[in-house]
């Protein structure tokens, strides 16, 4: 009668120091390529852009303008400061001075004191006046609808770009990363980078081109509604069961 071997049995694997995770995160983090975050799997991003579109469906700049210049120059405003400051500034400051001409010639210390409400009002005076002049100079006197020619103006970055091209041109030529995306993008697990450059080139490889300009006010309105810096209000987030973050309030 054929005795049974008694094998002995193989030691449980330990997990390696740190790297102890749940069966779901493992699973997810496999999902994401390599050098993504882990919260791009498309169905994913799918279900959050359908989210945003079921809570913000006509999400859309908050800076009141007339014209592509005037958001152009209530963007360059608006660093730092919130659009409420820089609407009511723009009240007046539209009707003093109405078009690209009017702020290229301006008497610098009279443009200074009209924007001095926004803050850092002596280099938001030299980026209004300097792109003004350019504009007039080298763009017959309209905002350049590319990308390559709105990034020579003075005092113009991509996230003012993408603001002035996506809103008043309909031009989707990137992903507006302005503090509330940066935030979002990182709690919704989109991004892992810091720099708003490298956030926006993320976004752009993981959210269709047509969804670019909306995607941006959308989650700019989340993050001024409900996803706080401090304290986002989960309770009320209606992507609540798709969101992970560390910093979650439920
Ligand atoms: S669940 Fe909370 S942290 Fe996550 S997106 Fe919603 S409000 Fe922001």
């Amino acid at each position: 009668m054929a005795t049974k071997s008694k094998k002995k049995p193989l030691p449980k694997k330990k997990p390696a120091a740190g790297k102890s995770r749940t069966t779901k995160s493992v699973k997810t983090a496999r999902a994401a390529k390599p050098g993504r975050a882990a919260g791009t799997d498309p169905k994913r991003v799918a279900a959050i852009l359908a989210k945003l579109d079921e809570a913000y469906p006509n999400a859309t700049c908050e800076l009141k303008h007339e014209n592509a210049f005037q958001l152009l120059v209530s963007t360059i405003l608006s660093a730092q400061c919130t659009d409420v400051r820089v609407n009511q500034v723009a009240e007046t400051l539209y009707k003093k001075y109405p078009d690209p001409k009017a702020f290229a010639y301006a008497t610098p210390s009279e443009l200074e004191q009209e924007i001095r409400p926004t803050g850092f009002f002596r280099n938001k005076t030299k980026s209004v006046m300097g792109a003004s002049k350019a504009i007039i100079e080298k763009f017959g006197g309209q905002v350049p609808r590319t990308m390559e020619e709105i990034l020579t103006l003075p005092g113009v970055a991509r996230k003012t770009a993408n603001v002035v091209l996506g809103t008043a041109y309909g031009i989707a030529s990137g992903v507006v990363v302005d503090t509330h995306v940066l935030r979002l993008s990182k709690r919704l697990d989109l991004s892992r980078n810091e720099d708003p450059k490298k956030v926006e080139e993320d976004l752009m490889k993981i959210i269709p081109q047509e969804k670019w300009i909306q995607f941006s006010h959308q989650i700019i309105w989340h993050g001024r509604r409900v996803c706080f810096a401090r304290k986002p209000k989960c309770v009320e987030c209606n992507m609540e069961s798709l969101c992970y973050a560390k910093d979650k309030t439920v």
